[in-house]
Protein backbone atom coordinates (compact mmCIF):
# COMPACT_ATOMS: atom_id res chain seq x y z
CA UNK A 1 0.00 0.00 0.00
CA UNK A 2 1.27 3.57 -0.70
CA UNK A 3 2.56 5.39 2.47
CA UNK A 4 2.07 8.97 2.17
CA UNK A 5 4.47 11.23 3.90
CA UNK A 6 3.46 14.85 5.06
CA UNK A 7 4.66 18.79 3.41
CA UNK A 8 6.79 20.63 6.17
CA UNK A 9 9.17 23.38 5.07
CA UNK A 10 9.86 21.58 1.93
CA UNK A 11 10.86 18.20 3.73
CA UNK A 12 8.47 15.26 3.13
CA UNK A 13 8.45 13.62 6.76
CA UNK A 14 7.01 10.93 8.78
CA UNK A 15 4.34 11.51 12.03
CA UNK A 16 6.39 12.18 15.16
CA UNK A 17 3.66 10.15 16.44
CA UNK A 18 4.77 7.24 13.98
CA UNK A 19 0.85 6.78 12.97
CA UNK A 20 -0.79 6.05 9.87
CA UNK A 21 -4.33 6.06 9.02
CA UNK A 22 -5.92 3.47 6.37
CA UNK A 23 -7.46 5.60 3.38
CA UNK A 24 -10.49 3.49 1.65
CA UNK A 25 -11.61 3.78 -2.12
CA UNK A 26 -14.95 3.81 -1.90
CA UNK A 27 -16.07 1.76 -5.13
CA UNK A 28 -14.45 -1.16 -3.20
CA UNK A 29 -14.97 -0.50 0.75
CA UNK A 30 -11.02 -1.09 0.36
CA UNK A 31 -8.25 0.25 2.10
CA UNK A 32 -5.06 1.33 -1.00
CA UNK A 33 -3.08 3.85 1.07
CA UNK A 34 -1.58 4.88 3.98
CA UNK A 35 -2.31 8.81 5.45
CA UNK A 36 0.29 10.55 8.21
CA UNK A 37 -1.87 11.04 10.93
CA UNK A 38 -0.68 14.58 12.31
CA UNK A 39 -0.58 15.61 15.84
CA UNK A 40 -0.11 19.13 17.81
CA UNK A 41 3.44 18.48 17.05
CA UNK A 42 3.14 19.02 13.04
CA UNK A 43 0.61 21.68 13.47
CA UNK A 44 3.06 23.63 15.19
CA UNK A 45 6.16 22.54 12.92
CA UNK A 46 4.18 24.06 9.74
CA UNK A 47 2.99 26.98 11.61
CA UNK A 48 6.52 28.04 12.33
CA UNK A 49 7.62 26.81 8.50
CA UNK A 50 4.75 29.11 7.21
CA UNK A 51 5.27 32.27 9.64
CA UNK A 52 9.62 32.18 8.20
CA UNK A 53 8.41 31.71 5.34
CA UNK A 54 5.67 35.29 5.55
CA UNK A 55 8.90 37.04 7.19
CA UNK A 56 9.72 39.90 5.97
CA UNK A 57 12.85 38.82 4.53
CA UNK A 58 12.03 35.70 3.09
CA UNK A 59 12.51 35.47 -0.44
CA UNK A 60 8.60 35.19 -0.23
CA UNK A 61 8.09 38.47 0.71
CA UNK A 62 11.57 40.03 -1.33
CA UNK A 63 10.36 38.82 -4.76
CA UNK A 64 8.45 41.43 -6.69
CA UNK A 65 4.40 40.94 -6.89
CA UNK A 66 5.06 39.82 -10.94
CA UNK A 67 7.55 36.63 -9.73
CA UNK A 68 5.34 36.11 -7.24
CA UNK A 69 2.32 35.54 -9.79
CA UNK A 70 4.19 33.63 -12.13
CA UNK A 71 5.22 31.40 -9.59
CA UNK A 72 1.25 30.98 -8.74
CA UNK A 73 0.51 30.98 -12.80
CA UNK A 74 2.74 28.09 -12.88
CA UNK A 75 1.72 25.92 -10.52
CA UNK A 76 -1.65 26.36 -12.73
CA UNK A 77 0.68 24.84 -15.99
CA UNK A 78 2.05 21.87 -13.54
CA UNK A 79 -1.61 20.94 -12.58
CA UNK A 80 -2.94 21.31 -16.41
CA UNK A 81 0.40 18.61 -17.00
CA UNK A 82 -0.68 16.07 -14.51
CA UNK A 83 -4.19 16.37 -14.41
CA UNK A 84 -4.49 12.70 -15.68
CA UNK A 85 -2.66 11.58 -12.40
CA UNK A 86 -4.12 13.82 -9.86
CA UNK A 87 -7.98 12.47 -11.08
CA UNK A 88 -7.14 9.10 -11.03
CA UNK A 89 -5.85 9.58 -7.56
CA UNK A 90 -9.16 11.05 -6.73
CA UNK A 91 -11.23 8.80 -8.12
CA UNK A 92 -9.59 5.95 -6.16
CA UNK A 93 -9.85 7.76 -3.09
CA UNK A 94 -12.81 9.88 -3.11
CA UNK A 95 -14.95 7.73 -5.62
CA UNK A 96 -15.58 11.19 -7.84
CA UNK A 97 -16.29 10.12 -11.67
CA UNK A 98 -13.23 10.36 -12.98
CA UNK A 99 -15.18 12.25 -16.26
CA UNK A 100 -16.26 14.56 -13.31
CA UNK A 101 -12.67 15.12 -11.98
CA UNK A 102 -11.11 15.47 -15.42
CA UNK A 103 -13.24 18.11 -15.95
CA UNK A 104 -12.41 20.04 -12.82
CA UNK A 105 -8.38 19.35 -13.51
CA UNK A 106 -8.88 20.74 -16.62
CA UNK A 107 -10.29 24.05 -14.90
CA UNK A 108 -9.01 24.41 -11.83
CA UNK A 109 -5.80 26.20 -13.23
CA UNK A 110 -7.86 28.79 -14.73
CA UNK A 111 -8.00 29.91 -11.27
CA UNK A 112 -3.88 29.82 -10.64
CA UNK A 113 -3.98 31.85 -14.04
CA UNK A 114 -6.74 34.60 -12.94
CA UNK A 115 -5.02 34.88 -9.22
CA UNK A 116 -1.62 34.92 -10.19
CA UNK A 117 -2.54 37.56 -12.70
CA UNK A 118 -3.87 39.68 -9.93
CA UNK A 119 -0.52 39.31 -8.12
CA UNK A 120 0.90 42.36 -9.78
CA UNK A 121 -2.25 44.09 -9.79
CA UNK A 122 -3.03 44.59 -6.11
CA UNK A 123 -2.62 48.40 -5.83
CA UNK A 124 -3.09 51.00 -2.98
CA UNK A 125 -4.84 54.38 -3.55
CA UNK A 126 -3.76 57.94 -2.51
CA UNK A 127 -6.24 59.66 -0.49
CA UNK A 128 -6.48 63.20 -1.14
CA UNK A 129 -6.61 63.64 2.38
CA UNK A 130 -7.97 66.64 3.97
CA UNK A 131 -5.10 67.85 6.35
CA UNK A 132 -3.19 70.34 4.95
CA UNK A 133 0.36 69.28 4.44
CA UNK A 134 -0.16 65.38 4.73
CA UNK A 135 0.33 62.50 1.86
CA UNK A 136 -2.01 59.98 2.60
CA UNK A 137 -1.97 56.59 0.96
CA UNK A 138 -2.78 53.20 1.67
CA UNK A 139 -1.07 49.97 1.11
CA UNK A 140 -3.15 46.39 0.35
CA UNK A 141 -0.74 43.90 2.88
CA UNK A 142 -1.20 39.81 3.21
CA UNK A 143 -2.41 38.64 6.42
CA UNK A 144 0.12 36.30 7.09
CA UNK A 145 -0.20 32.41 7.74
CA UNK A 146 -3.40 30.99 6.64
CA UNK A 147 -4.70 27.82 7.86
CA UNK A 148 -6.71 26.27 4.53
CA UNK A 149 -9.12 23.65 5.47
CA UNK A 150 -10.83 21.63 3.38
CA UNK A 151 -13.67 19.23 3.13
CA UNK A 152 -13.77 15.55 1.10
CA UNK A 153 -15.73 16.87 -1.46
CA UNK A 154 -14.08 18.16 -4.59
CA UNK A 155 -11.13 18.63 -2.76
CA UNK A 156 -8.47 20.08 -4.82
CA UNK A 157 -10.97 22.58 -6.24
CA UNK A 158 -12.21 23.61 -3.04
CA UNK A 159 -8.91 23.95 -1.93
CA UNK A 160 -7.40 25.84 -4.95
CA UNK A 161 -10.41 28.66 -4.11
CA UNK A 162 -8.24 29.19 -1.15
CA UNK A 163 -4.72 28.50 -2.18
CA UNK A 164 -5.16 30.72 -5.60
CA UNK A 165 -5.78 33.92 -4.32
CA UNK A 166 -4.06 33.55 -0.98
CA UNK A 167 -0.73 33.17 -2.43
CA UNK A 168 -1.17 35.54 -4.90
CA UNK A 169 -1.82 37.82 -1.95
CA UNK A 170 1.55 36.93 -0.56
CA UNK A 171 0.28 34.88 2.19
CA UNK A 172 1.56 31.31 3.12
CA UNK A 173 -0.34 28.17 4.05
CA UNK A 174 -1.27 25.34 6.02
CA UNK A 175 -3.40 23.25 4.25
CA UNK A 176 -5.01 20.81 6.13
CA UNK A 177 -7.72 18.26 4.03
CA UNK A 178 -10.30 16.45 4.66
CA UNK A 179 -8.88 12.67 6.27
CA UNK A 180 -11.40 11.38 3.82
CA UNK A 181 -9.11 12.62 0.65
CA UNK A 182 -5.96 14.01 1.77
CA UNK A 183 -3.75 11.20 -1.13
CA UNK A 184 -5.02 13.97 -3.82
CA UNK A 185 -3.40 17.20 -1.85
CA UNK A 186 -0.21 15.79 -0.80
CA UNK A 187 0.43 14.75 -4.48
CA UNK A 188 -0.57 18.19 -5.85
CA UNK A 189 2.02 19.35 -2.95
CA UNK A 190 4.72 17.30 -5.07
CA UNK A 191 4.26 20.36 -7.50
CA UNK A 192 4.78 23.48 -5.34
CA UNK A 193 8.38 23.27 -4.80
CA UNK A 194 9.32 22.19 -8.93
CA UNK A 195 6.63 25.28 -9.26
CA UNK A 196 9.32 27.57 -7.70
CA UNK A 197 7.61 28.58 -3.95
CA UNK A 198 10.04 28.71 -1.57
CA UNK A 199 10.13 26.08 1.46
CA UNK A 200 7.21 26.63 3.99
CA UNK A 201 5.22 28.65 1.65
CA UNK A 202 2.70 25.83 1.66
CA UNK A 203 2.98 23.04 4.03
CA UNK A 204 -0.05 20.47 4.05
CA UNK A 205 -0.70 18.56 7.10
CA UNK A 206 -3.19 15.55 7.09
CA UNK A 207 -5.27 13.80 9.99
CA UNK A 208 -8.38 14.11 11.55
CA UNK A 209 -10.09 17.18 13.18
CA UNK A 210 -10.80 15.76 16.03
CA UNK A 211 -6.85 16.03 16.68
CA UNK A 212 -5.82 19.01 14.96
CA UNK A 213 -8.29 21.23 13.73
CA UNK A 214 -7.95 23.09 17.17
CA UNK A 215 -4.54 23.69 17.49
CA UNK A 216 -4.57 24.87 13.94
CA UNK A 217 -7.30 27.31 14.11
CA UNK A 218 -6.78 28.56 17.52
CA UNK A 219 -2.77 28.92 17.07
CA UNK A 220 -1.92 32.06 18.00
CA UNK A 221 0.26 32.26 14.52
CA UNK A 222 -2.20 31.62 12.30
CA UNK A 223 -4.32 34.94 10.68
CA UNK A 224 -7.06 33.59 8.64
CA UNK A 225 -9.11 30.45 8.84
CA UNK A 226 -10.17 29.86 5.51
CA UNK A 227 -12.49 26.93 5.97
CA UNK A 228 -14.78 24.86 3.59
CA UNK A 229 -17.05 22.13 5.29
CA UNK A 230 -20.24 21.14 7.22
CA UNK A 231 -21.77 24.12 8.90
CA UNK A 232 -21.89 22.52 12.17
CA UNK A 233 -18.09 21.99 12.13
CA UNK A 234 -17.86 25.88 10.76
CA UNK A 235 -19.60 26.94 13.87
CA UNK A 236 -16.96 25.11 16.19
CA UNK A 237 -14.09 26.88 14.12
CA UNK A 238 -16.03 30.30 14.01
CA UNK A 239 -15.81 30.07 17.82
CA UNK A 240 -12.32 29.07 18.55
CA UNK A 241 -11.07 31.58 15.62
CA UNK A 242 -13.09 34.37 17.64
CA UNK A 243 -11.03 33.72 20.35
CA UNK A 244 -7.98 34.94 18.42
CA UNK A 245 -10.00 37.71 16.57
CA UNK A 246 -9.15 35.69 13.24
CA UNK A 247 -10.02 36.60 10.12
CA UNK A 248 -12.72 33.95 8.51
CA UNK A 249 -13.63 32.79 5.14
CA UNK A 250 -16.40 30.06 5.87
CA UNK A 251 -17.72 28.12 3.09
CA UNK A 252 -20.69 25.86 4.44
CA UNK A 253 -23.25 23.72 3.79
CA UNK A 254 -27.10 24.29 1.82
CA UNK A 255 -30.54 23.11 1.35
CA UNK A 256 -30.77 24.47 -1.92
CA UNK A 257 -34.13 25.20 -3.87
CA UNK A 258 -34.68 24.45 -7.68
CA UNK A 259 -37.95 26.16 -9.03
CA UNK A 260 -39.60 25.17 -11.97
CA UNK A 261 -42.47 27.37 -12.83
CA UNK A 262 -45.10 26.44 -15.34
CA UNK A 263 -43.35 28.39 -18.29
CA UNK A 264 -40.12 26.82 -17.68
CA UNK A 265 -39.24 24.40 -20.78
CA UNK A 266 -39.79 21.01 -19.31
CA UNK A 267 -36.91 19.31 -20.75
CA UNK A 268 -34.51 21.66 -19.93
CA UNK A 269 -35.86 22.25 -16.30
CA UNK A 270 -35.87 18.73 -15.70
CA UNK A 271 -31.94 18.12 -16.77
CA UNK A 272 -31.35 20.71 -14.26
CA UNK A 273 -32.58 19.26 -11.73
CA UNK A 274 -31.53 16.18 -12.33
CA UNK A 275 -27.97 18.18 -12.69
CA UNK A 276 -28.85 19.57 -9.30
CA UNK A 277 -29.11 16.62 -7.09
CA UNK A 278 -27.38 13.30 -8.59
CA UNK A 279 -24.14 15.31 -10.23
CA UNK A 280 -21.62 14.31 -7.92
CA UNK A 281 -23.75 11.67 -6.09
CA UNK A 282 -25.58 14.37 -4.36
CA UNK A 283 -22.15 15.03 -2.51
CA UNK A 284 -21.80 18.48 -3.50
CA UNK A 285 -22.60 21.93 -1.25
CA UNK A 286 -24.61 23.35 -4.06
CA UNK A 287 -26.92 20.14 -3.99
CA UNK A 288 -30.43 21.48 -4.86
CA UNK A 289 -31.84 19.18 -3.05
CA UNK A 290 -35.56 20.68 -2.97
CA UNK A 291 -36.87 20.70 -6.14
CA UNK A 292 -39.88 23.30 -5.74
CA UNK A 293 -42.75 22.56 -8.70
CA UNK A 294 -45.33 24.43 -9.90
CA UNK A 295 -48.74 22.58 -9.28
CA UNK A 296 -50.22 22.55 -12.37
CA UNK A 297 -47.34 20.78 -13.93
CA UNK A 298 -46.27 18.56 -11.14
CA UNK A 299 -47.76 15.30 -12.31
CA UNK A 300 -45.67 15.67 -15.60
CA UNK A 301 -42.55 17.32 -14.15
CA UNK A 302 -42.57 13.95 -12.19
CA UNK A 303 -43.00 11.47 -14.60
CA UNK A 304 -40.50 12.68 -16.54
CA UNK A 305 -37.50 13.51 -13.68
CA UNK A 306 -38.56 9.28 -13.10
CA UNK A 307 -37.84 8.87 -16.63
CA UNK A 308 -34.31 9.97 -16.98
CA UNK A 309 -33.18 9.67 -12.82
CA UNK A 310 -34.08 5.75 -13.51
CA UNK A 311 -31.66 5.11 -16.32
CA UNK A 312 -28.33 7.20 -14.34
CA UNK A 313 -25.75 4.83 -14.97
CA UNK A 314 -23.63 3.88 -11.73
CA UNK A 315 -21.24 1.85 -11.17
CA UNK A 316 -17.12 2.31 -11.18
CA UNK A 317 -16.17 6.05 -10.97
CA UNK A 318 -13.13 5.30 -13.10
CA UNK A 319 -15.67 4.43 -16.13
CA UNK A 320 -16.32 7.39 -18.36
CA UNK A 321 -19.73 6.11 -19.24
CA UNK A 322 -21.03 6.16 -15.00
CA UNK A 323 -23.20 8.75 -14.17
CA UNK A 324 -23.41 8.57 -10.29
CA UNK A 325 -20.58 6.99 -8.21
CA UNK A 326 -20.54 5.81 -5.31
CA UNK A 327 -20.74 7.79 -1.53
CA UNK A 328 -17.35 8.96 -0.89
CA UNK A 329 -17.54 7.58 3.23
CA UNK A 330 -18.66 5.41 5.12
CA UNK A 331 -19.77 7.38 7.35
CA UNK A 332 -21.27 9.45 4.95
CA UNK A 333 -23.26 6.40 3.24
CA UNK A 334 -25.20 5.63 6.39
CA UNK A 335 -26.05 9.05 6.89
CA UNK A 336 -27.87 8.48 3.55
CA UNK A 337 -29.72 5.67 4.47
CA UNK A 338 -31.03 6.82 7.67
CA UNK A 339 -32.30 10.10 6.07
CA UNK A 340 -34.16 8.28 3.63
CA UNK A 341 -35.18 6.31 6.29
CA UNK A 342 -36.41 9.30 8.37
CA UNK A 343 -38.55 10.61 5.08
CA UNK A 344 -40.12 7.98 5.08
CA UNK A 345 -41.02 7.42 8.30
CA UNK A 346 -42.07 11.33 7.56
CA UNK A 347 -45.08 10.27 5.87
CA UNK A 348 -43.19 11.33 2.39
CA UNK A 349 -43.71 9.27 -1.17
CA UNK A 350 -40.23 7.47 -2.38
CA UNK A 351 -41.03 7.72 -5.92
CA UNK A 352 -37.24 6.23 -7.00
CA UNK A 353 -34.61 4.44 -5.12
CA UNK A 354 -34.63 4.87 -1.34
CA UNK A 355 -32.03 1.58 -0.87
CA UNK A 356 -28.55 1.11 -0.99
CA UNK A 357 -27.93 -0.33 -4.73
CA UNK A 358 -27.95 -3.84 -5.22
CA UNK A 359 -26.62 -3.85 -8.77
CA UNK A 360 -23.58 -5.93 -10.02
CA UNK A 361 -22.23 -2.78 -11.16
CA UNK A 362 -21.86 -1.25 -7.87
CA UNK A 363 -19.42 -3.67 -6.77
CA UNK A 364 -18.96 -3.77 -3.12
CA UNK A 365 -18.64 -0.16 -3.25
CA UNK A 366 -21.06 2.11 -0.71
CA UNK A 367 -23.65 3.28 -3.14
CA UNK A 368 -27.28 4.56 -2.99
CA UNK A 369 -29.97 4.66 -5.28
CA UNK A 370 -31.03 7.83 -7.38
CA UNK A 371 -33.51 8.22 -4.20
CA UNK A 372 -36.93 10.65 -5.42
CA UNK A 373 -39.69 11.75 -2.41
CA UNK A 374 -42.50 13.58 -3.76
CA UNK A 375 -45.43 14.39 -1.11
CA UNK A 376 -42.36 16.37 0.76
CA UNK A 377 -44.06 19.05 3.67
CA UNK A 378 -41.51 22.40 3.72
CA UNK A 379 -41.49 21.19 7.61
CA UNK A 380 -40.75 17.87 7.06
CA UNK A 381 -36.82 17.45 8.41
CA UNK A 382 -36.00 16.00 4.74
CA UNK A 383 -36.62 19.49 3.55
CA UNK A 384 -34.45 21.41 5.82
CA UNK A 385 -31.72 19.26 7.00
CA UNK A 386 -28.47 18.91 4.54
CA UNK A 387 -28.38 15.57 3.41
CA UNK A 388 -25.74 15.61 1.14
CA UNK A 389 -26.70 12.31 -1.15
CA UNK A 390 -28.40 11.42 -4.13
CA UNK A 391 -31.68 12.22 -2.27
CA UNK A 392 -34.40 15.01 -3.88
CA UNK A 393 -37.62 16.23 -2.32
CA UNK A 394 -40.20 17.26 -4.67
CA UNK A 395 -42.54 20.43 -2.87
CA UNK A 396 -45.20 21.78 -4.99
CA UNK A 397 -46.25 25.31 -4.54
CA UNK A 398 -49.37 27.50 -5.70
CA UNK A 399 -47.83 30.62 -7.05
CA UNK A 400 -44.36 32.83 -6.83
CA UNK A 401 -45.04 34.12 -3.45
CA UNK A 402 -45.72 30.63 -1.83
CA UNK A 403 -42.44 29.33 -4.33
CA UNK A 404 -40.18 32.40 -2.93
CA UNK A 405 -41.45 31.66 1.10
CA UNK A 406 -40.33 27.78 1.00
CA UNK A 407 -37.32 28.49 -0.87
CA UNK A 408 -36.24 31.25 1.92
CA UNK A 409 -38.16 29.38 4.97
CA UNK A 410 -34.39 27.79 5.59
CA UNK A 411 -31.34 28.39 7.67
CA UNK A 412 -29.16 27.90 4.49
CA UNK A 413 -28.72 30.08 1.47
CA UNK A 414 -25.99 29.02 -0.89
CA UNK A 415 -27.66 28.56 -3.65
CA UNK A 416 -31.15 28.34 -5.92
CA UNK A 417 -32.31 27.67 -9.05
CA UNK A 418 -34.94 29.38 -11.61
CA UNK A 419 -36.67 27.92 -14.00
CA UNK A 420 -38.68 30.38 -16.50
CA UNK A 421 -39.02 31.45 -19.74
CA UNK A 422 -40.79 34.71 -18.60
CA UNK A 423 -38.30 37.59 -18.77
CA UNK A 424 -39.70 39.10 -15.40
CA UNK A 425 -39.34 36.49 -13.49
CA UNK A 426 -35.79 35.56 -14.62
CA UNK A 427 -34.71 39.06 -13.26
CA UNK A 428 -37.70 39.20 -10.62
CA UNK A 429 -36.66 35.97 -8.79
CA UNK A 430 -33.14 36.67 -7.96
CA UNK A 431 -33.26 39.97 -6.24
CA UNK A 432 -36.34 37.77 -4.02
CA UNK A 433 -34.37 34.59 -2.89
CA UNK A 434 -31.88 34.35 -0.09
CA UNK A 435 -29.21 32.77 -2.12
CA UNK A 436 -25.43 33.46 -2.36
CA UNK A 437 -25.77 32.34 -6.02
CA UNK A 438 -28.89 32.20 -8.60
CA UNK A 439 -28.95 30.04 -11.41
CA UNK A 440 -31.60 31.13 -13.95
CA UNK A 441 -32.25 28.16 -16.49
CA UNK A 442 -29.31 26.43 -15.74
CA UNK A 443 -27.37 24.87 -12.37
CA UNK A 444 -24.12 24.26 -10.93
CA UNK A 445 -22.33 26.48 -13.17
CA UNK A 446 -18.82 28.09 -11.11
CA UNK A 447 -15.96 29.96 -12.79
CA UNK A 448 -12.71 31.59 -11.20
CA UNK A 449 -14.53 34.82 -12.21
CA UNK A 450 -17.79 35.04 -10.05
CA UNK A 451 -17.84 35.25 -6.56
CA UNK A 452 -19.07 32.47 -4.63
CA UNK A 453 -20.46 32.17 -0.65
CA UNK A 454 -23.31 31.78 1.54
CA UNK A 455 -26.49 33.99 2.60
CA UNK A 456 -27.27 33.08 6.58
CA UNK A 457 -25.93 29.75 7.49
CA UNK A 458 -23.82 28.82 4.59
CA UNK A 459 -21.17 31.21 5.10
CA UNK A 460 -19.32 34.34 5.41
CA UNK A 461 -17.10 35.41 2.68
CA UNK A 462 -16.82 34.87 -1.21
CA UNK A 463 -14.31 33.03 -2.59
CA UNK A 464 -13.50 32.68 -6.61
CA UNK A 465 -13.80 36.42 -8.44
CA UNK A 466 -12.16 39.92 -7.58
CA UNK A 467 -13.67 39.71 -4.52
CA UNK A 468 -11.50 36.45 -3.22
CA UNK A 469 -8.77 38.01 -3.62
CA UNK A 470 -9.48 40.91 -0.67
CA UNK A 471 -10.40 37.97 1.57
CA UNK A 472 -6.49 37.64 1.74
CA UNK A 473 -5.57 40.85 2.05
CA UNK A 474 -5.71 43.65 4.80
CA UNK A 475 -5.31 47.41 3.72
CA UNK A 476 -2.88 50.10 6.06
CA UNK A 477 -3.67 53.68 6.19
CA UNK A 478 0.03 55.67 6.15
CA UNK A 479 0.36 59.09 6.91
CA UNK A 480 3.46 61.51 5.87
CA UNK A 481 4.06 65.14 6.79
CA UNK A 482 5.41 66.50 4.15
CA UNK A 483 6.14 70.48 5.42
CA UNK A 484 7.70 69.73 8.53
CA UNK A 485 5.58 72.20 10.78
CA UNK A 486 4.97 69.95 13.78
CA UNK A 487 1.35 71.16 15.16
CA UNK A 488 0.39 71.27 18.73
CA UNK A 489 0.76 67.79 20.21
CA UNK A 490 -2.07 67.67 22.55
CA UNK A 491 -4.72 68.17 19.79
CA UNK A 492 -6.26 65.52 16.93
CA UNK A 493 -4.13 66.75 13.77
P1 LIG B 1 -16.62 18.57 7.78
O1 LIG B 1 -17.14 19.81 8.37
O2 LIG B 1 -16.87 17.28 8.46
O3 LIG B 1 -15.04 18.66 7.58
C1 LIG B 1 -14.42 19.71 6.87
C2 LIG B 1 -12.97 19.83 7.33
O4 LIG B 1 -12.96 20.28 8.68
C3 LIG B 1 -12.20 18.51 7.30
O5 LIG B 1 -10.88 18.76 6.86
C4 LIG B 1 -12.21 18.10 8.76
O6 LIG B 1 -11.14 17.27 9.13
C5 LIG B 1 -12.09 19.45 9.43
N1 LIG B 1 -12.51 19.48 10.83
C6 LIG B 1 -13.34 18.63 11.49
N2 LIG B 1 -13.47 19.00 12.77
C7 LIG B 1 -12.73 20.12 12.94
C8 LIG B 1 -12.47 20.98 14.03
N3 LIG B 1 -12.99 20.78 15.22
N4 LIG B 1 -11.65 22.04 13.83
C9 LIG B 1 -11.12 22.29 12.61
N5 LIG B 1 -11.32 21.49 11.55
C10 LIG B 1 -12.12 20.42 11.70
O7 LIG B 1 -17.20 18.54 6.29
P2 LIG B 1 -17.09 17.38 5.22
O8 LIG B 1 -18.00 16.27 5.63
O9 LIG B 1 -15.66 17.09 4.91
O10 LIG B 1 -17.68 18.13 3.93
C11 LIG B 1 -19.03 18.18 3.63
C12 LIG B 1 -19.63 19.51 4.06
O11 LIG B 1 -18.93 20.58 3.44
C13 LIG B 1 -21.06 19.67 3.63
O12 LIG B 1 -21.81 20.24 4.68
C14 LIG B 1 -20.98 20.64 2.47
O13 LIG B 1 -22.15 21.36 2.23
C15 LIG B 1 -19.86 21.50 2.87
N6 LIG B 1 -19.28 22.13 1.68
C16 LIG B 1 -19.44 23.47 1.49
C17 LIG B 1 -18.94 24.07 0.34
C18 LIG B 1 -19.09 25.54 0.08
O14 LIG B 1 -18.34 26.08 -0.72
N7 LIG B 1 -20.03 26.23 0.69
C19 LIG B 1 -18.26 23.31 -0.60
C20 LIG B 1 -18.14 21.95 -0.36
C21 LIG B 1 -18.63 21.37 0.79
Amino acid sequence: MEKYKLLINGQWLEPQSGEWFETENPFTGQPWAMIPRCGKAEVDAAVAAAKAAFHQKSPWRTMTASARGAIVRKLGDLIAANADHLASIETRDNGKLYAEMRGQLGYIPQWYYYFGGLADKIEGRVIPIDKPGIFNYTREEPLGVIAAITPWNSPLMLATWKLAPALAAGNTIVWKPSEFSSASALEMGRLFEEAGFPPGVVNIVTGFGSDIGEPLVTHPDVAKVAFTGGDKTGEAVYGMAARGIKKVTLELGGKSANIVFDDASMDDAVKGVISGIFAATGQTCIAGSRALIHKSIHDKFVEKLLAMASQARMGDPSQMTTQVGPITTRPQYRKVLEYIEIAKQEGAVCRLGGTPAARPECGTGWFVEPTIFTGVKPTMRIANEEVFGPVLSIIPFEDEDEAVEIANNTIYGLAAGVWTQSIQRALSMPARLEAGTVWVNTYRAVSYMSPFGGFKRSGIGRESGLHAINEYLQTKSVWIDIVGNAPNPFVMR
